[in-house]
């Protein structure tokens, strides 16, 4: 069975059995510990106001517009009402606890609770305590550890107080020990939700296996966020096309935060026409035939696309100060379709790519989560793990650094 990320579990032993029957053998071949967590903010009064699929979204959101991940940082999110939502597919190394988040072959699963459970604030109790438990106990029971992000330490200190400092360890785990944390068996079939985000998986294609996916929706409806919204009208739901609608209908300085989102869905559903005529010029160039966008192009001129060659080829070509705006996007496909030379000699600059060997310069300072760099990791080689924006993670020190920071 596969991975539907944005999927929703209301009732926890059904997700546990579900767990259990899709990916019971990984867990007991690939999970090491179970990593949890809470979210801080949003907190309870958040989650009293938004639906915790809404807030899982909007963390989704974040985690990959704002901060370059390739997907949202934990396997799921545990909302105030104890309903359960898949995030990033459970094979996939999440962003946990610095220095702990293992390798594709051995990793934790981490979740998050949402609530501020620092000692005065929110209160884990009820369906929610109810379901993080016996998710734990799940994974209890199957050997692996239980492990707070606050145990996760850094040069023998506490990253967070994460998952709160209200909540006590001794406690949390005299109730994962508990047998009445057992899941109750439930004979119901787990239907997919229309309009969700799948992952693929490595063995099955999901087109044959999910078929109800595939069907359009009828109407659009407001449950659906704008990246589902317009993968179900057929549209390219990627962040440049979201970029250029949202400048095309008014929408100032894009960045793809959640209220962008919803006011951009608004006017695409109202079929409003954009209250500026695009800009883009009728390129003639043979080069490029069909108009394509920067990102389209290039794919069709088998390119690397990602976000770090863009910002590459733009510094080479003279565009300072790359972000992936439309008209940065405009501009730099320009010089490419017209063969325009390179503006400088291409520096002794590393190959930034998943797998590529880079060294951490001496003279970098921060991580690019702001943190300091201790001494002892620089000036040595690391092997790219994954590429961000403008930033990478390196595999051995499991850390996002700048970019430029690399030689
Ligand atoms: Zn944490």
């Amino acid at each position: 069975m596969s991975w539907v990320s944005n999927k929703e579990f209301t009732n926890v032993d059904e997700f546990v059995q579900w767990l259990d029957e899709s990916f019971g053998d990984y867990i007991s071949k690939h999970i090491n510990d179970n990593h949890v967590h809470h979210t801080w903010r949003p907190n309870h009064d958040s989650n009293k106001k938004t639906s915790t699929l809404q807030l899982h979204k909007n963390m989704r959101n974040y985690h990959v517009n704002t901060n370059g991940w390739d997907d949202v940082a934990q396997h799921i999110t545990i909302g105030y009402d104890g309903v359960v939502i898949l995030g990033r597919d459970i094979r996939k190394i999440p962003v946990s606890a610095k220095n702990y988040n293992g390798t594709t072959n051995l990793h934790p699963f981490a979740y998050e609770m949402i609530g501020d459970f620092d000692k005065g604030n929110d209160k884990l109790e009820g369906k929610q305590l109810d379901a993080a438990i016996k998710i734990s106990r799940y994974f209890y029971k199957k050997g692996k550890g239980i492990v707070f992000h606050r145990e996760c330490l850094i040069n023998g200190k506490q990253p967070k107080t994460c998952p709160g400092t209200g909540i006590e360890k001794s406690w949390f785990m005299s109730l994962v020990k508990d047998s009445k944390f057992d899941v109750i068996k439930v004979a119901v079939p787990i239907k997919e939700e229309v309009g969700s985000v799948i992952i693929e998986t490595p063995s099955k294609p999901v087109a044959s296996s999910s078929k109800p996916i595939t069907q359009p929706t009828p109407t659009p409806t407001k449950t659906l966020g704008l990246v589902d919204w317009m993968k179900s009208k057929g549209m390219d739901s990627g962040y440049n096309n979201r970029a250029k609608l949202a400048k095309e209908y008014g929408i100032a300085n894009y960045s793809g935060t959640a209220s962008q989102n919803e006011k951009l869905l608004d006017l695409l559903q109202a079929g409003k026409k954009p209250v500026t005529s695009t800009t883009k010029k009728e390129t003639t160039s043979n080069s490029n035939p069909k108009n394509l966008g920067l990102v389209d192009w290039m794919n069709a001129n088998k390119m690397d696309s990602s976000y770090a060659n863009r910002e590459k080829l733009a510094k080479q070509y003279g565009i300072s100060g790359y972000k992936g705006t439309a008209d940065q996007n405009i501009k730099l496909l320009e010089k490419l379709t017209s063969g325009a030379k390179v503006s400088t000699k291409t520096t002794s600059s590393p190959t930034i790519k998943v797998g590529a060997k880079v060294t951490l310069k001496s003279s970098a300072t921060k991580y690019a989560t702001g943190e300091s760099i201790p001494k002892s990791i620089k000036g040595k080689k690391y092997t790219i793990q994954q590429v961000g924006s403008g930033k990478v993670l390196l595999k051995e020190i499991y850390s996002w650094v700048k970019t430029s920071d690399l030689s």
